[in-house]
């Protein structure tokens, strides 16, 4: 049987990535495995002029806003994990894709096991498919997608 040794859960905030923490922990425990959270910050798009493009480079306009979202998530999931009884030094946060960076950091890290909420907080991203879709076609190791009524 495998065991496995390092979960990561991708955490969104929403109700879902709270189900998935509980149950990554049931498994880690389990199996005595690390457990890792992540949380992808996503660079707000901003409208440079109205209907006619978008930014993805806020920072420029304002340079405080990318690290001010980085002392805010770092925050909120270090207290997240608090909640958990989960140490604040297995919380990490990166920017960019979330879904480009959950497979990347995973690898990273040689997860064995990515557990994340089958939905999340993403309304847009359902039309050309979701985090969680995207992370099973990609990841090389399993992934686990949590329901809420599960
Ligand atoms: P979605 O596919 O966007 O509906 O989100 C499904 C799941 O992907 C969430 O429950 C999280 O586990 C994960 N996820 C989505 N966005 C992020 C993010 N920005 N950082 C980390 N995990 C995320």
């Amino acid at each position: 049987m495998h065991h496995y040794q390092t979960v990561l859960v991708a955490v969104d905030f929403s109700q879902h990535s709270e189900k998935a923490i509980a149950r990554a922990k049931q498994l880690a425990a389990m199996y005595e495995a690390e457990l890792q959270l992540l949380h992808v910050i996503e660079e707000p798009m901003y409208p440079i002029y109205d209907d006619i493009s978008l930014s993805a480079t806020p920072n420029a306009w304002f340079p405080d806003m990318l690290e001010n979202l980085q002392k805010a998530a770092t925050e909120k999931l270090t207290h997240l994990a608090e909640t958990n009884q989960i140490p604040a030094t297995s919380c990490h946060t990166l920017t960019g894709f979330p879904k480009t960076q959950i497979v990347d950091y995973a690898n990273q890290i040689q997860a064995d096991l990515i557990v994340m909420g089958r939905h999340g907080m993403s309304f847009f991203d359902k039309l050309i498919g979701s985090t969680t879709d995207s992370v099973l076609h990609q990841a090389q190791c399993d992934v686990m997608a949590v329901t809420l009524d599960s």
